[in-house]
């Protein structure tokens, strides 16, 4: 999975027009993974791979008989209205199909007027969620937002003692995950806000964002089985943006003592591009522990993880109000942060929820938690970055934010780039808060 091999090589480059710009999300070495149609129409949905601003329509690809049949396994499985069967075929059937891919949109690749029958334009097509996910499981593999978050709450005492031992998550609400661009409503619930002591019931006043990464289970587990930590990475598909909309007053009157319940269910938005495992290959770093901090239990722990166990993504996050929109002022930035600072990796997540024999499914969705990184402008949510809102931050435009508020848009974006590699990146994951609807 780790393994370099011609799909990365940065001297490659694509036939297909626009692919090959520095900053292009998507160059051939890339090859993310969606679910798309033509916007407006009623074709079926099916697998798609981001190349430059186009799309390789799989089924068409599939059908044009480009892939010789006896070698079209892994995209068949692709080409499907979802991705469950293909991220069920494991590694092998991933790699085949990304090599390929990679060959067939190289420069000077044979078949080009077929493939290039295949393509459709990324701006005229819809997507939707990428998998049928059975279960959406959050974790909270940040501990610069869990030390952060918890000295709002318990100033002496703001990182509880299981956080250096255990990757804490806990069972979010897979109905709810959105691909980006569908918008949602402001939630409505229960608050008890300062001096009550009667809750109330409305729309949330404390609606907050949440940077993170999702990550896409490949084959899985059978119930009572335990996936290894030398097991691990092989066991996952590929990564996606993922915003954690959190309502922070129905969560601070909900949560004690079972954790997060409605205010967090009402919206998690994903972006629609799934990059490989094997695409962030060159962007693997390793997995380090300050000094002095505990080292992870045995089963938490193995050779490659410490060596190559977490990875290098660049995040950014970004904000535009209705009133930005209407004066024509583009988005403002809110925070930069990094996937490395997380104080768990991908594998620990994963071994972690099985190893009590918890069966875990093709297509089921992992969220990293909120990724603060150690700078306070790397903060991963309003929460943090207004202290509360205690500290409101000011917006390019002028206007203050303590948390959102109706017809913002949050805009998560990530990248990876390094010297010796060409740069990839996910896209962006983005949704505008509607009003809350009067009940
Ligand atoms: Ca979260």
């Amino acid at each position: 999975m780790t393994r370099l091999n011609r799909t990365h090589a940065p001297e490659l480059r694509s036939w297909v027009h626009g692919a090959n710009g520095a900053d292009s999300d998507f160059p051939i070495q890339n090859l993310p993974y969606a679910v798309f149609r033509r916007r407006g129409s009623d074709e079926a949905w099916r697998g798609g791979v981001a190349i430059g601003a186009q799309i390789v329509d799989l089924d068409a690809l599939l059908r044009s008989g480009v892939i010789r049949s006896a070698e079209s396994a892994a995209l068949k499985l692709a080409a499907q209205s979802t991705l469950n069967a293909f991220m069920a075929a494991g590694t092998c059937a991933w790699s085949q199909l990304r090599l390929q891919l990679s060959d067939l949109l190289a420069e000077n690749a044979p078949n080009q007027r077929e493939v290039a029958g295949c393509l459709v334009d990324q701006a005229q097509a819809e997507f939707r969620v990428p998998a049928q996910i059975g279960d959406y499981t959050d974790f909270y593999t940040s501990i610069h937002h869990a030390t952060t978050v918890g000295r709002q709450f318990r100033p002496d005492n703001p990182l509880l003692p299981n956080y250096q031992w255990i990757p804490i998550g806990y069972h979010g609400r897979a109905s709810s995950v959105i691909v980006s661009g569908q918008d949602f409503r402001r939630p409505c619930g229960q608050t008890m806000p300062q001096g009550c002591d009667v809750p109330q019931f409305g729309p949330s006043r404390r609606l907050d964002y949440e940077l993170e990464l999702g990550a896409f289970v490949g084959p899985g587990n059978a119930l009572g089985d335990a996936i290894g930590i030398d097991e691990a990475e092989s066991q996952l598909f590929g990564l996606c943006l993922l915003n954690d909309w959190s309502a922070r007053d129905l969560q601070g009157w909900e949560y004690q003592p079972l954790g997060p319940f409605l205010s967090k269910s009402f919206a998690t938005t994903i972006s629609p591009w799934i990059v490989s495992m094997e695409a962030l290959a060159p962007f693997r770093v390793p997995f380090e522990r300050p000094a002095g901090d505990p080292q992870p239990l045995a089963y938490l722990d193995s050779a490659f993880n410490r060596r190559l166990g977490a990875i290098d993504i660049e995040l950014s996050v970004v904000i535009e109000s209705a009133a930005m929109r209407t004066a024509g002022v583009p988005a403002a930035p809110l925070s930069r942060s990094n996937y490395r600072h997380a104080y768990w990796t991908l594998a620990q997540m994963l071994t972690h929820h099985s190893v009590n024999g918890c069966g875990l499914q093709p297509g089921d969705l992992m969220g990293t938690g909120t990724l603060s990184g150690p700078e306070p402008g790397s903060a991963g949510s309003l929460l943090e970055l207004s202290q509360a809102g205690k500290a409101p931050i000011t917006l390019a435009g002028g206007e203050q934010r303590s948390f959102l508020q109706d017809g913002d848009r949050v805009i998560l974006r990530g990248w990876c780039e390094r010297a010796g590699a060409t740069r990839i990146g996910f896209g962006e994951a983005s949704a505008q808060v509607l009003p809350a609807r009067v009940l």
